[in-house]
């Protein structure tokens, strides 16, 4: 007996001293891996420091609490993201101050280089990435500011007159009053709720949830609105002053109106007129694009003097003034809501995509489906400098001219290229696949559409600085 447990111990020691061993080296001891960092812009070769890499934003709730013209802008911002990479680093675009952020509810650091806001979210496993790749993350930053001073004030995004402003404009404003990946690729749904004081009104893109007193603030009025179709960040807007507003139900969508206070009376009423026909406008561009694909609709008229005539900001554009009573202005508008708002730009060299095809979407409204005097008119353009640069890379600097007139001018070339009945199912299916797609994209959808190629097509309209010949393959001659 003794013997036995004398081995028995003797194995039992062995294995205890075989076990502390294996334990020493295995596993090894836990070091911090290297700080993942997403990119502090996403590339795009116009602007390639706009939005954030490695994370998908899903939605943002936007919480603000705005003044007068001029006085500070405080924020708190939720978004709610895809990783679809690890991360430990996180970049936004902000050009308001950051004062505080948490990432998942946790208190995180962060630092702000200019426009872009660096926020590090913290690690549980100091082993690990903080943000697994394909998991939902929520980053929550407080912010305050004047929206109106600096650097971005130079991109026509903010404006005011009297008592009112308006942050609103293309490719850039959103960053002007909440943190985002401002970039088109990475479109979102979005929920505003803007707190202001008693009377004054504030408008935002989206369906109108609620309106009415402040319940967290005495003397103060707050304004809820919800985008609930994943839209780009410059289809947002702020304004906050004076508003006539008409609400109601067309079409078994909500709409609501919202007109500028600063503007003469009759101009209220000719806006509110002319915001009327949104309804029926949507019914006829549906002919061409399919169901409109947003819950809600509205126009928007501010007393501001935008430096554009009309921004495709979703459910609501914002229309300057000196805009009221263009049909072709509302029509156009109105087509980015498939064009540009759901459907949205890879990269904005992509922009022929939008407004080449919201351009002849406009041309088909107004022409009732027969535009054949619109491309004419600008096929007859003869200058050399009228046909270039290519739409297929304008540059950052001519990104918003010639595809305006070019642009519908192509699409109706194509049109001819394909005929009638194969052009427009291709136009309606590509208006109904929500997503960013580039203009290659756009190429290749058409080309599939067509037992044709074409490829040369594309080429001479999209890619030369010449005007197309006058041929049956470049669409010019049926
Ligand atoms: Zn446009």
């Amino acid at each position: 007996m003794e013997r036995l447990w004398l081995t028995l111990a003797a194995v039992l020691a062995v294995l205890a001293l075989v076990a502390a061993l294996l334990a020493s080296r295995s596993p090894e001891p836990a070091g911090p891996s290297p700080e993942v960092r997403g990119g502090a812009g996403l590339g795009d070769p116009y602007y390639p420091h706009a939005g954030g890499g490695g994370y998908d934003v899903q939605h943002y709730a936007v919480q603000v609490r705005a003044g007068a013209p001029g006085s500070e802008l405080q924020g708190t911002t939720t978004i709610t993201a895809t990783a679809v990479q690890d991360l430990d680093l996180v970049h936004l675009d902000l050009h308001l101050t950051a004062r505080a952020a948490t990432v998942n509810g946790l208190p995180a650091t962060f630092e702000q280089r200019g426009d872009d806001l660096g926020v590090r979210a913290p690690r549980v496993d100091p082993a690990k990435p903080a943000l697994p790749g394909g998991g939902v993350f929520t980053v929550t930053i407080d912010y305050a500011g004047d929206p109106g001073r600096g650097a971005m004030q130079n991109l026509g995004a903010y404006y005011r007159a009297g008592n009112e402003f308006v942050i609103a404009g293309e490719p850039f404003s959103a960053s002007l009053w909440y943190p985002a990946n401002d970039h088109p690729s990475d479109a979102a749904t979005m929920d505003f709720t803007v707190s202001v004081p008693k009377g004054v009104e504030a408008i935002c893109a989206g369906r109108l949830i609620t309106h009415g007193a402040d319940p967290s603030e005495a003397g103060r009025d707050r304004w809820s609105w919800q985008v609930d179709a994943p839209t780009v960040t410059y289809a947002s807007f702020l304004a906050v002053g004076q508003y006539r507003i008409e609400q109601g139900i067309a079409d078994g969508r909500p709409f609501v109106h919202a007109v500028s206070e600063r503007l003469s009376a009759s101009d209220q009423s000719k806006a509110l007129r002319w915001l009327a026909g949104t309804p029926s406008a949507i019914r006829r561009l549906e002919e061409y694009l399919g169901p409109y694909p947003f819950s809600g609709t509205g126009g928007f008229v501010g007393g501001v003097d935008f430096y554009w005539a009309g921004l495709e900001t979703a459910m609501r554009p914002v229309y300057s003034n000196r805009g009221i009573g263009s049909d072709d202005l509302l029509n156009h508008e109105l087509a980015h809501m498939w064009l540009g708002d759901t459907v949205t730009l890879a990269q904005w060299n992509d922009l022929f995509d939008n407004e080449g095809l919201a351009s002849y979407a406009q041309w088909l409204t107004a022409t009732d489906s027969d535009p054949g005097d619109n491309f004419r008119g600008v096929y007859s353009a003869g200058s050399r400098s009228f046909w270039s640069p290519p739409l297929s890379d304008p540059g950052r600097e001519h990104l918003f001219e010639r595809v305006y007139d070019r642009g519908p001018a192509a699409v109706h070339a194509l049109r001819s290229r394909m005929g009638d009945q194969a052009f427009f199912a291709m136009l309606k299916v590509w208006a109904q696949q929500p997503g960013a797609r580039s203009l290659e994209d756009f190429r290749r959808h058409a080309d599939d559409a067509t037992p044709d190629d074409l490829t040369g097509f594309f080429r001479e309209w999209l890619d030369e600085s010449d005007r197309p010949a006058a041929t049956t393959d470049n669409g010019v001659v049926r």
